[in-house]
C-alpha cells in the first residue's frame, strides 16, 4: 500500500470539489470517477492505514458480472491462454441471467432500476477497473470443479481480482496515488454540513485528535453498512444478532447511514436483513486480515449440518453454494447455542475448499460415526447418530453425483430433505467442523436515484449528496448472489463519483 498518505495534521481544512467518505472498493471507484470528471477529490478513511480498505480488503475478490462468452472474458483477462480456455467450460452469464438471479434471490423484492443498472453496467465497469490497473483471473479454485479432466463454471460467478481483496484494494490505492488523489487515514466523518437550502456543503470529521470541517461541493458516502455496530444490529436485525461474529472490518458501524438520515435521507431496502454465513465457531469478534475470509465454511453442500440437538435444519443442497450461503448464517444463529456442525465423510474430502485446511479451524475427526458424534461438543450424541443413519437410508443412490450441476441426487422423506449432492455419510475417516453465524454486511441503507444521488423522505434528491456500496439499500433482500457486493460497489461507486464531479462542476 504505497499511495501518498497525507495526514490530517498536515492538511488544514480546505475546499475540495468532492469528498468521499470511506476507502473500500465503492469509495475508491467513486474517487477515481470523480477525478476523471475533473474534480479535486479528498478521501476520508476512518481506519488507520494498517486496517484501511474496509470489507473490500477481506474479500476473495470474487466479482459477479454479465458476459456473453469467452470473448468477453478474454477482453477482461488478456492473459488467459488457449490451453486454459480449452480445459474450461466458462459458459455464459448474460445480463438476463444476472437480472433473473437478482430477482429470484431477493424473492422479487429488489429495486428493478438499481438491479438493471448493476447488471447492464457490470461488464463495462470491470473493464474500467482494469483500465485503472485492477487485474482479474478466473476463480478455478472455488467456482468450478474438475470433472472428467474439464472445469465447468457454475453459479454465475467466474472471476476474482488477482490477489483477492488485498490485491483489489492495493490496485485501487495505487490508482489513487497515480492520480494524486488525497487520502487521509484515521479521518472519521461524523456529520454532513449543509447550507440554508439543505444542500450538502461539507463534512465534519474527526481527524486523529481533532475535529475539522472540510468544505466541498459534493460528498459521496461509501462508509459501509452497520454490521460492526452491536446496538444497531440488535435494533434492526433483531435479538441475538448482537452475538453474531463480524466477518470483516470493525469500522463499518453505520456512520454514513446515520449522517445521511440526520439530514433527512430516506431509509431504504431490507433493514432487518443481512448477509450472514457459516463461520468458524471460535473466530474472533471481528475479521482478522491475516486470515481474511478463511473462517468461512462454504463446502456444506457436500455435508450434512447438525445442530446441538443432533437435528438437520436446512436443505444443504438447495442450490449452488453461492445462492444459499448468505442466508444460512441466519439459520445457524437461530439454533441452540448459535452453533452447528458440518459433517463430512472421506468421499467428498477432495471437494473441500481451502478454508477447511487453515490452522485456525474448529474440527473433530474420527474413524467411526459413533466416535465422531461423541466428539462433537455440546451435541446430543444419540440423536445425531439417529439423524445420520436416517439420512443415509434416505439417499437415492440411483442418481449420479456431480458437483458441477444441480444433480438431483437427493433424499426422500426427511424434513428437511437434502435435494442435491446427497452423499451418505459412511466412508471413514469422518470430519465435523463447528460453525456459528458470521455477519458479512447489512442490507438496509439509503435510497439513491439513477445518478447515485441520495433521496430524502419526500422522495427529492438531496443536493450534493451521493452514496454507493454497502450503505445503499434496495438491491438485496433476505439473500444475495455471491460476488455482487463488489460489483455493486464498483458500478454505483463509479456512478456516484462521476455524478458528484458533474454536480461540483455546476
Ligand atoms: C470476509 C468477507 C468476504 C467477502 N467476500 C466477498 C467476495 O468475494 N465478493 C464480493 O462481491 N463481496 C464479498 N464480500 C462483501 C464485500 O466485502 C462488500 O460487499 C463490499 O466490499 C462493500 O464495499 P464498500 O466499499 O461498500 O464497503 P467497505 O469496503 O467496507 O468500505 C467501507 C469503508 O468506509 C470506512 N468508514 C466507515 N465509517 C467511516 C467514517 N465514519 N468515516 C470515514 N470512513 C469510514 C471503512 O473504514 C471502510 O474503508 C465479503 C465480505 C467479507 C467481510
Amino acid at each position: 500500500m504505497n499511495a501518498p498518505d497525507r495526514s490530517a495534521a498536515a492538511n488544514p481544512a480546505e475546499h475540495y470539489d468532492v469528498v468521499v467518505v470511506g476507502a473500500g472498493n465503492a469509495a475508491m471507484c467513486a474517487a477515481l470517477a470523480a477525478h476523471e470528471g475533473g474534480a479535486r477529490v479528498l478521501v476520508l478513511e476512518r481506519a488507520p492505514e494498517a486496517e484501511a480498505g474496509g470489507n473490500s480488503r477481506f474479500t476473495a475478490g470474487a466479482i459477479r458480472f454479465a458476459y456473453d462468452g469467452v470473448d468477453d472474458l478474454r477482453a477482461l483477462m488478456p492473459d488467459l491462454t488457449d490451453a486454459e480456455v480449452e480445459m474450461t467450460d466458462f459458459g455464459t452469464y448474460t445480463e438476463e441471467q444476472f437480472y433473473a438471479d437478482l430477482c429470484r434471490i431477493s424473492d422479487y423484492r429488489c429495486d428493478p432500476e438499481l438491479a438493471d443498472m448493476l447488471v447492464t453496467r457490470s461488464r463495462d465497469t470491470l473493464m474500467w477497473m482494469a483500465s485503472h490497473g485492477v487485474r482479474f483471473a478466473p476463480i478455478w479454485g472455488r467456482q468450478a470443479f474438475k470433472v472428467d479432466g474439464r472445469f465447468t463454471f457454475w453459479g454465475g460467478l467466474t472471476v476474482e481480482s488477482v490477489g483477492g481483496g488485498e490485491g483489489l484494494v492495493e490496485s485501487l490505492r495505487a490508482a489513487l496515488g497515480r492520480n494524486q488523489i488525497d487520502l487521509w487515514h484515521e479521518a472519521a466523518a461524523r456529520s454532513l454540513l449543509t447550507d440554508d437550502s439543505g444542500a450538502v456543503r461539507g463534512v465534519r470529521a474527526r481527524c486523529s485528535a481533532r475535529v475539522i470541517d472540510v468544505e466541498c461541493s459534493a460528498v459521496v458516502l461509501a462508509a459501509g453498512g452497520f454490521q460492526a455496530n452491536a446496538e444497531w444490529r440488535t435494533r434492526y436485525l433483531g435479538p441475538g444478532w448482537d452475538l453474531a461474529k463480524v466477518r470483516g472490518t470493525r469500522f463499518n458501524t453505520g456512520d454514513g447511514i446515520a449522517m445521511a438520515l440526520d439530514i433527512g435521507a430516506m431509509p431504504y431496502g431490507n433493514w432487518s436483513g443481512a448477509h450472514a454465513v457459516a463461520w468458524d465457531y471460535n473466530a474472533p469478534e471481528f475479521g482478522d486480515l491475516a486470515v481474511g475470509d478463511g473462517f468461512q465454511k462454504h463446502s456444506y453442500p457436500f455435508s450434512i449440518v447438525l445442530n446441538q440437538d443432533g437435528q438437520r435444519f436446512v436443505d444443504e443442497g438447495a442450490d449452488f453454494r453461492n445462492y444459499t450461503y448468505a442466508r444460512y448464517g441466519r439459520e445457524i444463529l437461530a439454533q441452540p447455542g448459535h452453533s452447528a456442525w458440518q459433517v463430512f465423510d472421506a468421499s467428498t474430502d477432495h471437494l473441500l475448499r481451502d478454508e477447511y485446511r487453515i490452522r485456525q479451524v474448529t474440527k473433530v475427526t474420527a474413524d467411526s460415526i459413533e466416535e465422531l458424534c461423541a466428539r462433537m461438543e455440546d451435541v446430543h450424541t444419540e440423536r445425531a447418530l439417529a439423524t445420520i443413519s436416517e439420512f443415509n437410508a434416505a439417499v437415492d443412490r440411483s442418481v449420479g453425483f456431480d458437483p458441477n450441476v444441480l444433480d438431483g441426487r437427493r433424499t426422500r422423506g426427511l424434513s428437511p430433505d437434502k435435494t442435491n449432492w446427497a452423499m451418505p455419510i459412511e466412508t471413514p475417516p469422518f470430519t465435523a467442523f463447528r460453525v456459528t453465524c458470521g455477519l458479512t454486511f447489512t442490507f438496509g441503507g439509503l435510497r439513491v436515484d439513477e445518478t447515485g444521488c441520495v433521496i430524502d423522505t419526500d422522495l427529492r434528491p438531496i443536493k450534493g449528496l451521493y452514496a454507493a456500496g454497502e450503505l445503499v439499500g434496495g438491491l438485496f433482500y433476505g439473500n444475495y448472489p455471491g460476488g455482487s457486493g463488489l460489483s455493486a460497489g464498483a458500478v454505483f461507486g463509479r456512478l456516484a463519483g462521476s455524478s458528484a464531479a458533474a454536480h461540483a462542476a455546476g
